[in-house]
Parts: structure tokens; sequence; C-alpha cells
């Protein structure tokens, strides 16, 4: 089924715009999640690799940095449309090396092609400003210069949207940009390096290097002094390490990480709204992502509607592999992950939660989980701490407006947060005291090109998105002058 599919898309290293295998011939293989089969074997790069990446980003960035903005805003925008040309062939991709359904694969491909759109629009407003010292009355005249050669490292759940976040705004700023996708779904960025091309990225202007030897092939990019920027989406854990390894040279840390966000439901809400942003801030990506409502917070006076009408449109979610028609719930993307899972459901049932729905993952071939709600889950359920990162709704009563606050804002995560209720002055009164970097108010989607994403506490250090995610690739230099 595949074969058509996969036949043209490239399995090496993409450096300085020519595809070469690993310098010691070592690859890995990519699996669909729904089959357990091997649909392709990637080369994986090494330490040397890394480096010959960053020589060619290095070589290419002074000509790239030197085209006019609007030159660089036109290949943006080109790879915008042909992108969006392309839809149905990346979408395809996507699910079969991430397993989500193709029309959360579809919806990506739209978003992820959005950044090169914005980014083409933000281009061309990389904008300084002049003013006058009040003491001694010089010039104070300041510029943003592309900050350097930037390490890009993205994770698996989205393959695309992640990576075109940050080099639209890297291409933007006049960067260039050596990519480490992940190993689980390195094929989607493979094939996106002919249509860059297409577009007239210029060799050596963005560079793809998979690996199954992350950590050293990582930190031997951070260690090299032309690299200037890290910018990583990915767990906390792993996050934290990055930060680590940047400290040693100082490099620039953009840090996109885990969630643990709170959907809190008041009593004057309009629960069939309430039910519909539920089902996209819960099950977009099997719940495969960071933004994902993990902590379900349900007024006592509604809580009962709430449950039984989620309950029902969990269960009316066709499961199954996500190339087929109607299916709106693939697979997990690996083994590790729905053990996770299942681990996390089991642990709140022993300790009093009850299944409302789903709980139960079925026999293989697939790494399938079962659209789950688990009700009255105790306070020392471990999930409520942890990102489930699956379909998986738990759902908890609350009181008083302070009171649930207080248990939402009880997390060291502080990426998005979901309020639902009629009263604008409620919601506006709840955001601003909850410790979130965005809040959905009466939407359950926050994702925006054109809105500045990214996290508080530890889920994250800078914005992606919007003109903020421009200013990550850029430095500020400042002239004092007289004449
Ligand atoms: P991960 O942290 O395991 O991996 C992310 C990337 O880092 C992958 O490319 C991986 O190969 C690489 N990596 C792993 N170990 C490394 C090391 N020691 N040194 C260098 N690189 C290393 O995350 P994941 O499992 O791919 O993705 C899921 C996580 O990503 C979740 O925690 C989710 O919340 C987070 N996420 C955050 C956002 C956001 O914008 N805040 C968006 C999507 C996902």
């Amino acid at each position: 089924m595949y074969d058509n599919l996969l036949a043209n898309v490239p399995t090496d290293l993409y450096i300085g715009g020519k595809w070469r295998k690993s310098s010691d011939n070592q690859r890995f293989d990519v699996i669909d999640p729904a089959t357990e089969k091997t649909v392709a074997s990637v080369a994986s790069a090494s330490v040397e690799d890394a480096r010959a990446a960053v020589d060619a980003a290095s070589i290419a960035m002074e000509g790239w940095a030197a085209k006019k903005p609007r030159e660089r805003a036109e290949v943006l925008r080109k790879a915008f449309e042909l992108i969006i040309r392309d839809t149905e062939r990346f979408a395809k991709l996507m699910t079969i090396e991430n397993g989500k359904a193709l029309p959360d694969s579809r919806a990506e491909v739209a978003y992820a092609a959005e950044f090169f759109r914005w980014y083409a629009e933000e281009a061309v407003r990389n904008i300084g400003e002049v003013s006058r010292a009040p003491s001694s009355g010089a010039r104070i005249f300041v510029q943003h210069k592309p900050a350097g050669v930037a390490v890009l490292v993205t994770p698996w759940n989205f393959p695309a949207a992640m990576a075109t976040r940050k080099i639209g705004p890297a291409l933007a700023a006049g960067c260039s940009v050596v990519l480490k996708p992940a190993s689980e779904t390195p094929l989607t960025m493979l094939a996106l390096m002919p249509v860059m091309e297409e577009a007239g990225v210029p060799p050596g202007v963005i560079n793809v290097v998979p690996s199954r030897r992350s950590g050293p092939v990582v930190d031997a990019m951070l260690k090299d002094p032309r690299v200037r920027v890290v910018s990583f989406t990915g767990s906390t854990e792993v996050g934290r390490k990055l930060l680590h390894a940047a400290a040693d040279n100082v490099v620039k840390p953009a840090m996109e990480l885990g969630g643990n966000a709170p959907f809190i439901v008041f009593d004057d809400a309009d629960v069939d709204a309430a039910i519909d942003g539920a089902m996209i801030a819960k099950m977009r990506n099997m719940g495969e992502a960071c933004t994902a409502a993990n902590r379900f917070y349900v007024h006592e006076k509604v809580h009962d509607e709430f449950a039984k009408k989620l309950t029902a449109r969990m269960q009316a979610l066709k499961t199954g592999n996500g190339l087929d028609d109607g299916v709106m719930l693939g697979p997990l993307v690996n083994a590790d992950t729905r053990e996770k899972v299942k681990a996390l459901v089991e642990d709140a049932v022993r300790k009093g939660a009850s299944v409302l729905t789903g709980g139960k993952a079925p026999e293989g071939p697939g790494y399938f989980y079962p659209a789950t709600v688990l009700d009255k889950v105790p306070d020392s359920a471990t999930l409520l701490r942890e990102e489930i990162f699956g379909p998986v709704a738990a759902l908890q009563s609350f009181s008083s407006e302070d009171e649930v606050i207080r248990r939402a804002n009880d997390t060291e995560y502080g990426l998005v947060a979901y309020v639902y209720t009629r009263d604008l002055g409620r919601g506006m009164r709840v955001s601003e005291r909850l410790d979130f970097g965005m809040i959905g108010l009466n939407r359950g989607l926050v994702s925006d090109p054109a809105a500045p994403f990214g996290g508080m506490k530890q889920s994250g250090i800078g914005r992606e998105g919007a003109h903020e995610g421009l200013m990550e690739f850029l430095e500020t230099q400042y002239v004092s002058m007289t004449w």
C-alpha cells in the first residue's frame, strides 16, 4: 500500500544540498505504528556527519544572510505553496511514520506550511530603532543581525510543524540550520528537502541529520563555536540536558518543553461548546500533544452532564489504521508510549478512579489504545502530575474559583490552560491568575503561527510563532554614534 509513496522519499543525510550515507554507514529502521512493520531504513548521522553539517551550514550562511529580505521571503512563500500543493503526499507520509489519522495529518500539513507563509511576511519586518541617549545626547542605533548557525531538534508528535516552526523564522532571520528530526519520524523532513530546493533554498542553508545517536551528535554541534542558537522541542527531561550542554559555549536556547494542561469548565459554561473544545484539546493527535488537556476540572453542577456527553463523543470515535477512511484515532507512536499510557491508567484505577469508557489496550498488531474517560480521579493519581500523551481524559470536579485556580497552578509545567465560561469578566480574571504561557478561553485550540507559542515555568524558554519567534534567531546590536 505504501510502496508508491515511499519509493521517492530520500533516506540518507542531507548535508550541503547533497544526499550522503553516514560516515560509518549506520542506519536505523522507521516503523509504521499501525502495523509494526518496517517501512524505511534511514542513515544514522555520526558525530563526524554532524560536524560536516555545521561546516555546510556555516559556509552557506554568509550568502543567505546577505540576500535581500524580500528574496528570502519569496523563497519561504514559494515553499508554503509547494507544501500545500503536496498536502496529500505529506499527510500520508506522516500517518505512516507517526500513526496519526489522516484528518490530523492534513491539518498538520496546513499548520506546518502556514509557518512559512507567516515568516515570509515577517522576513521583511526586521525593524530596528534609533533614539537619543538622555545624558550624552549620542544616537542609539539598534539593529538585529542573524544570530548564526542554528541547531534545531524536534519531536515525533508533529513531524512537520515542529520543524517548520523553527526553519521558517531561522531562514527569515538569515540563519542557516542543522535539523535533527526525531528518530521515530525522520521521513517527513527528508521528503521536504527536495521541495525546499524547488522553492529556491540554496545548498547548505538547511541540513538534515537524522540519528539514533542524538546525545553525542547534538552535543558535538553545541560545542562548535559557529553554532549560536539551539532551538529544541521535546520533553523537559531532554531540554534540561540541552540547556546544560548549551551553557558551555553560551549558546542561545529556545526551549519548547512538556505540558500538563488543565481544562476548566465553570458552571456557567456552554457545556456543548466545552465538549467540542475538549475533543480538540484532548484528542487532536490522539492526545500526543504538548498542548493536550491533561486534567479536566469540571464544576460540580455540570460535572455529570459533561462526563456523560464526553463519554458518548469518545465512544463514537472510529479507531484503526490512520490511512483508512473515517478513522479518527490511529495508534500511538510506539510500544513505550502505549506502555506508559497503560501504566498511568492502571495506576489511576488502582487508586480509585472509575472507567467510563475505554481503559483496555486491544491485542496487536499496532500500538493502539482506545479513547478513555476516567472519572473521580484521586489527587494521588500519577497522571495528574505527568503528561499522559495518549487518548485518556481524567475528570475531577470542583466547587469554587479560588480552589480550581490553586489546583490548576499546582504543577511545575506552565504551557497552556483551557477555560470555559460564558462570563468574559471571569474568563479574563481567571486567565490572569493562571501561570500558563497560553490560555484557550472558550477555545480548545491555541496553536497559531501568528501567536507567540510557549510556556512558563518548566514548559520552556522563549516563544515560537508571531514576531517573537523571529527574534529567537536574531541578535541585537547597538551602535552608539555621534555626527
Ligand atoms: P524527546 O525529548 O524524547 O525527544 C525530542 C528530540 O530530542 C528528538 O529528536 C530526540 O531524538 C532528541 N533527543 C533525545 N535525547 C536527546 C539527547 N540526550 N540529546 C539531544 N537530543 C536528544 O521528546 P519526544 O518524545 O520526541 O516528544 C514528546 C515531548 O515533546 C513531550 O514532552 C511533549 O510535551 C514535548 N513537546 C513540546 C512541544 C512544545 O511546543 N512545548 C511541542 C511538541 C512536543
